[in-house]
């Protein structure tokens, strides 16, 4: 081994860039970060293959000196921080001084800036490190920075970069989600010819939500103005403020994505990535929408920045909060709070898509319903439902439609027939013969929007293939799944005499028992006094056999065993990180369950009554435990337009 000695500045600069600059979105994104921290109100960029061959930000901002030209490029070179105190409260995006060395030993790097101070700007050029030019140049105030042929001097790097549309596809998203943290400017976004972002200033974030995803993603939001939550507690410490604040937009539970690529996250205006408040996001949403699926979310959480440690990457997208406990619970009750607020109705979209084909006989119609409930429940795909615009064929006008193939995952009444509603001749007819139908009553056509509100009010009319409970509303035709409804009941009810430390019980006559797998086992003594909490009274019989001698109230005998090994082995599967919180929940929902009423089960009229009252009470009635839709509706106004009476 040599001697050892301190490394040359283009040297250290390219090892920092391994980790400052991964990708062309990379740049972008600390490009864009000094922009802001300028304080630019318009920021355009400009970038030609995917970044790889150009990136290109232009600013308004406040520019920079000559001295601090060059300065910029040195390693740890920054304005924003100059005492290491500072470290513990930074207010800006940047602080390392380590973008523009970094950005410049692996590119061929133009600088052009001029401060609003002074008359004449600066030009610097810079390639794979090396300052090639300083000079004197006639520039508007602001600041251009042109990134060219990225990881041209690093072969490695390049090779692992990908496609082109990939890149491009990150730097889109990058550019997306400061447009939407900083409404207040102006972003424009261009590949090659193609305008790919375009947004002038507005006050309000819905404005720019509406900007940046259109008009019909605002239906399927709620709105967090502003939720906020003091810390108290009885040391008496430094900080004064300890308050902390969550605004943004979260979609209802019937919106439902695949992965995480809809959820975008800012800690005091910075974008980043962090697995606790995602937890309690994913936190908010248990038991509303399948494990599996996730939401959309748009979260902005400011706080003091004493309470927040941005320092914890060179990429800046981690973060490490004080008081990681609280800021959890924060969020993930802010958002659960609003949601119980807006109890969202989780209809299915009455224009969705219809499958157009054959129906089939009955019996594999209630087999159909009965292997769903027993499939594992697939999150929905987050396809768009089309409007059925395209007028159809003509043809003799009230045609019967062939009947609608059932999929209880899209229960759909696959636009009630739609042919006439937009045909020429039925206009014509309708006309015709309009007194004979009668006014309509006042009101029935303003539709007040899906709300669960409503479910109180309903009044059952009868039960559909003795499963599902059709009840008429102030706003039309309710259709109510018996199973899920039910099992929504009782997972809260169980859940609500957990907490109160009341649970039902019911004694076995002769104790059952059971016989678990050295796993199970192990299972069973790490939750043993979660599964006494809800209801369960098991002794030790031997080795690996359970006595069971009481049980939650609601389960039948029958089901007993199942439910136990069905909680033993969600808790082996969830592994032990599961907190015992999700352990009660996942019990309770197992017991719900299989304590709930099944499908294809007749309903007397005033078990039908109880139910929607009941459901009408629990907090969150629009889907079951597992995430599955309770309610549907058909609203009188989609009726009135099938029948063509608006
Ligand atoms: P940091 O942002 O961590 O301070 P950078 O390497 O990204 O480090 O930038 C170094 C310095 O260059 C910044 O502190 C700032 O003073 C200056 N600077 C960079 N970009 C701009 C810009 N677009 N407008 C004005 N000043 C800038
Ligand atoms: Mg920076």
């Amino acid at each position: 081994m040599g001697r050892i000695r301190v490394l040359s500045d283009v040297v250290a600069n390219k090892i920092a860039a391994g980790e400052v600059v991964e990708r062309p979105a990379s740049v972008v994104k600390e490009l864009l970060e000094n922009s802001l921290d300028a304080g630019a109100s318009r920021i355009r960029i400009e970038t030609e293959a995917g970044g790889r061959r150009l990136i290109r930000i232009i600013d308004n901002g406040c520019g920079m000196m000559r001295d601090d030209a060059l300065l910029a490029f040195e390693r740890h070179a920054t304005s924003k921080l100059s005492d290491v105190k500072e470290l513990l409260s930074i207010a800006t995006l940047g602080f390392r001084g380590e973008a523009l060395p970094s950005i410049a030993s692996v590119s061929r790097l133009t600088l052009e800036t001029r401060a609003e101070e002074e008359t004449t700007g600066t030009l610097v050029e810079i390639a794979g490190g090396k300052i090639l030019r300083c000079d004197e140049a006639a520039l508007a105030h602001g600041t251009v920075i042109t990134v060219r042929d990225l990881f041209f001097n690093v072969p490695a790097r390049k090779k692992f970069l990908r496609s082109e549309q990939t890149e491009l596809t990150h730097i889109t998203q990058l550019a997306t989600h400061y447009s939407l943290a900083y409404p207040d400017k102006a972003f424009e976004l261009r590949h090659e010819r193609n305008e790919l972002l375009q947004v002038t200033p507005v006050t309000q974030l819905r404005d720019r939500v509406f900007q940046v995803f259109g008009s019909q993603i605002m239906d399927e939001l709620v709105e967090i103005t502003d939720a906020h939550r003091e810390f108290k507690s009885e040391d008496d410490e430094d900080s004064p403020e300890r308050e902390f604040h969550l605004r943004g937009f979260v979609s209802r539970p019937q919106v439902q994505k695949s992965n995480r690529n809809s959820i975008y996250l800012f800690v005091n205006g910075r974008l980043i990535r962090d697995r606790l408040l995602m937890h309690a996001l994913s936190a908010a949403y248990a038991n509303l929408i399948p494990g599996s699926a996730f939401p959309f979310a748009l979260l902005f959480l400011d706080c003091s920045p004493a309470e927040v440690d941005v320092n914890v990457h060179p990429s800046k997208t981690e973060v490490r909060f004080r008081r990681s406990a609280f800021v959890h619970d924060f969020v993930r009750d802010s958002i659960r709070e609003r949601l119980v607020e807006t109890r969202p109705v989780s209809s299915v979209p009455l224009h969705a898509t219809p499958q157009r084909t054959q129906g089939l006989p009955f019996s594999e119609f209630t087999q159909q319903i009965e292997d769903f409930r027993y499939r594992q429940f697939a999150p929905a795909q987050p396809e768009e439902a089309p409007l059925p615009n395209d007028a159809p064929p003509p043809g003799p006008p009230l045609e019967l439609q062939p009947p609608q193939r059932f999929d209880p995952r899209r229960f759909d009444f696959g636009d009630p027939a739609p042919a006439p509603s937009l045909n020429p001749p039925v206009a014509i007819a309708r006309r015709a013969i309009p007194d004979t139908h009668g006014p309509l009553p006042p009101g029935l056509v303003s539709d007040p929007g899906p709300s669960l509100d409503i479910l109180k009010d309903l009044r059952p009319m009868g039960q559909l293939h003795d499963s599902f409970i059709l009840a008429a509303g102030a706003d039309g035709l309710w259709i109510i799944d018996q199973h899920v409804a039910h099992e929504r009941i009782l997972f809260e009810k169980v859940l609500r005499q957990m907490a109160a430390g009341r649970v039902e019980r019911q004694q076995l006559l002769i104790p059952m028992l059971i016989d678990l797998t050295a796993p199970q086992q192990v299972e069973y003594s790490r939750i043993a006094a979660e599964l006494e909490a809800v209801g369960f009274e098991i002794e030790p019989f031997g080795p690996r056999t359970l006595a069971v001698k009481g049980a939650p109230a609601d389960v039948g005998l029958a089901e007993v065993e199942r439910v136990l090994f069905e909680i033993l082995e969600i808790a082996e599967q969830e592994q032990r990180q599961a907190s015992f919180e999700d352990i009660r929940r996942n019990m309770a929902a197992s017991i719900a369950c299989r304590a709930a009423i099944k499908i294809n089960t007749p309903l007397e009229m005033n078990k039908m009554l109880w139910m929607l009252a009941e459901l009408a009470a629990t907090e969150f009635p629009m889907s079951c435990p597992h995430g599955r839709p309770i309610a549907l509706r058909y609203a009188t106004r989609d009726i009135l337009k099938g029948f063509h009476r608006i």
